[in-house]
């Protein structure tokens, strides 16, 4: 074979890869189709300024919070998940089973099959802490993207997600209150290290089941403060901020399914109590 038609024959087979990974890309894209970075559809919030999940909304500034450093645990805080893989403080939402399907191994906790809570369901004030990590394998984009959640009370939502390059609507990110406010700052770590959320949380205060205080919650990412005594509208859910109900006046510490296999370990709490 002459050089000029080994080259020819050299073209064709370059040619026809490209063509194929072009036919893998589109077949792949057509089965993970985009997810969504923001919606204009949905209901104005309570306060009338956003759409629920504004993708126009603007994104939080990015600060970068530095190398995770672990802090000690205070000496009265009741550990939920500590270093072994003692899941005894917590159970399955539905049906309140056992959590088996959630892998854990050496401390750290994968989200598997379905929500799961703290076993204890009276929680009123608090001090939270807790760590995770995204997947280190980037999948996904937007809401489908390391997602899970912090559900305070078992109804109010600290959004968990991978927020590092990765677009969604501010009210969704990582950190944000869920279809609410967004984090005043973007901390996140990248995908597969350690992070901290320390959440300071005041239930909210009922009187004859009428609404008399709303649910405040003032939160750090990372170390950076992101949400500053701010009020609730109201539970959280997707696309909705519905009302209270006196039923969120306590609740349990919940971890979401959102189907990404988000890790946790070292989550601890602390009730508060007025000195007086
Ligand atoms: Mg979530």
């Amino acid at each position: 074979m002459s050089t000029r038609i080994k080259s020819i024959a050299g073209l064709i087979v370059v040619l026809s890869a490209a063509t194929v990974a072009a036919q893998q890309t589109q077949v792949k894209q057509t089965q993970q189709p985009a997810e969504p970075t923001g919606y204009q559809d949905t209901p104005m919030q309570p306060n009338g300024k956003w759409h629920i999940h504004d993708g126009t909304r603007p994104q939080p500034p990015i600060v970068k919070p530095g190398p995770f450093a672990a802090l000690p645990t205070p000496a009265d805080a009741i550990i939920l998940l500590g270093p072994g893989n003692d899941l005894s403080k917590w159970q399955m939402q539905d049906g309140g089973g056992p959590v088996t399907s959630w892998p854990i191994a050496d401390g750290v906790l994968s989200s598997g099959k379905g929500f799961i809570r703290t076993k204890e369901d009276d929680f009123t004030d608090y001090q939270l802490h807790v760590e995770f990590a995204t997947p280190s394998q980037v999948k996904g984009n937007s809401q489908s993207r390391g997602n899970s959640g912090v559900f305070l009370n078992g109804v109010f939502e600290i959004q968990v997600l991978d927020s590092y390059n990765n677009i969604t609507y501010p009210d969704g990110q990582a950190s944000a209150m869920y279809g609410q406010y967004p984090p005043m700052v973007n901390a996140s770590r990248p995908p597969g290290e350690w992070q901290t959320y320390d959440i300071f949380f005041t239930s909210p205060r009922f009187k004859d089941g009428t609404l008399e205080k709303p649910a405040v919650v003032t939160v750090l990412h990372n170390g950076a403060l992101v949400h500053n005594a701010r009020a609730f509208f109201g539970p959280t859910a997707h696309k909705l901020n519905p009302p209270y109900a006196a039923s969120n006046a306590k609740g349990p510490i919940g971890l979401q399914d959102h189907g990404n296999p988000v890790r946790f370990r070292n989550i601890w709490i602390r009730p508060l109590k007025d000195g007086d």
